[in-house]
């Protein structure tokens, strides 16, 4: 049952109501749009998985209107903090053309290649959309919000007219939400293999339907252009290159000598190599397979200096448990990038692991530079590109740390 009945008249059935334990909802009043499991005093009303609920203080205090499933350790994600306006196609629809228009403004009509829609931030957590060209990608993360996936294919279609609409889901959402979405084609056509994109004026070759994540690391755009402006005639080291985003940007726009790419999936190479070509830089850009901390060992074991490492790697804290073992992680591989830097090398080290700060991954550069005994100044401090924003109620969604440094 979906409970989409307004909730002002006075003939209407109430919503089901969940009820915080006291002193839990100051977070919520806050707009954080997670009700997870443990700041849940009672359930009143019998909600079904996917149901619409209020969600109200132990005071009995309205907060915010949301959707319930009791098998997500979110228990209830927030939707609207207005009393009179139900999750219903028109919110859905008016969250989208906001979603939309900051993309217009960004791009353009055309908007080729980016994120369309970023769950939080966009406020429709747990639906992650990105275009490509005549394509959309959407990925649901929250079963509740999937229920209502038929409705948001129709919005897309009307408001968008794309080819087709691609669904994917993500790794560990099936446990972690019950949602079982097998990746297949929602509505239209299949998007062609690989699809293509363009990104500050490079064309790059992405596999929705293969490709990790969503296909292409949009959120990477503008750090890709900003290192290029650092690397002319020098040779660079890109590890975790995947399809070639920062090597080809490094080569074609940035006029680095050589570069040299690494990442662990042949299927990523293969087209990185193809990416190269398409671009005419395939005679500066080698790309080669490995383990990151196997091959900069090596390197470094070799003696090879480069003028730039580049270190974006997967994310490395899932959890705050796993905090710890990330830190390890980035302290070693910026520790064995510095090694092979020459002198007033550049470093740009990269983190998208959300539970790790910025001034945590400062403090881990700190400790790098330490180590090594080499001076470390940061020259840019850089996050996630604009189509990508941060809402400010859920911290969560800045996760994009880059950082550009010199290495004295
Ligand atoms: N820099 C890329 C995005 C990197 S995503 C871009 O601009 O598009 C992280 C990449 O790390 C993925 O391509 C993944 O295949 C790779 N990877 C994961 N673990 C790895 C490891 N141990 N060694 C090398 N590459 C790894």
């Amino acid at each position: 049952m979906t409970t989409d009945a307004p909730q002002t008249g006075e003939t209407t059935v109430p919503l089901p109501t969940v009820i915080l334990k006291k002193r839990k909802a100051l977070p919520f009043f806050s707009r954080h749009p997670w009700v997870f499991a443990g700041a849940i005093a009672r359930v009143e009303g019998d909600p079904q998985p996917t149901d619409e609920v209020v969600l109200r203080s132990h005071e009995g205090q309205f907060i915010a209107r949301g959707l319930y499933n009791p098998e997500s350790n979110i228990r209830v994600r927030l939707y609207s903090w207005d009393e009179n306006q139900p999750l219903d196609r028109a919110l859905w629809s008016a969250r989208l053309d906001d979603a939309i228009a900051l993309r217009r403004k960004l791009f353009g009509k055309s908007a080729a290649g980016c994120r369309l829609v970023f769950s939080e931030s966009d406020g429709l957590s747990g639906l992650t959309i990105d275009r490509y060209g005549d394509f959309l990608l959407v990925q649901w993360t929250s079963r509740a919000l999937a229920a209502r996936q038929q409705v948001f294919y129709e919005l897309l279609n009307e408001k968008l007219s794309p080819r087709g609409i691609w669904q994917r889901t993500e790794k560990g959402v099936g446990d972690a939400e019950g949602l079982e979405i097998a990746d297949s084609l929602a509505t239209g056509s299949e998007p062609p293999r690989p699809l293509f994109v363009e990104e500050n004026g490079l064309q790059f070759g992405v596999d929705v339907v293969e490709g990790q994540k969503t296909g292409f690391y949009f959120d990477q755009r503008d750090n890709r252009a900003a290192v290029a402006r650092y690397l002319k005639g020098a040779s660079v080291l890109d590890m975790f290159c995947y399809t070639g985003g920062f090597s080809i940007a490094a080569a074609k726009l940035g006029d680095a000598r050589r570069v040299r790419g690494v990442d662990s999936s042949e299927s990523a190479l293969d087209m990185a190599r193809r990416n190269a070509e398409l671009n005419g830089v395939s005679s500066q850009v080698s790309f080669e397979q490995g383990d990151a901390f196997r091959t900069l060992e090596t390197l470094v074991a070799e003696n090879a200096r480069f003028d730039a490492v580049i270190l974006d790697p997967p994310k490395m804290a899932r959890s705050r448990g796993g905090l710890e073992r990330a830190a390890r992680g980035y302290f070693s591989l910026n520790r064995l990038a510095l090694d092979l830097l020459e002198p007033n090398g550049l470093l740009v080290t990269c983190s998208c692991s959300g539970l790790l700060s910025r001034e945590d991954f400062e403090q881990i550069l700190a400790k790098v530079a330490l180590d090594a005994n080499r001076s470390l100044q940061v020259l840019e401090v850089r996050g996630q590109a604009a189509d990508h924003p941060v809402s400010v109620h859920c911290v969560e969604t800045s996760y994009l740390k880059c950082f550009i440094c010199r290495v004295v």
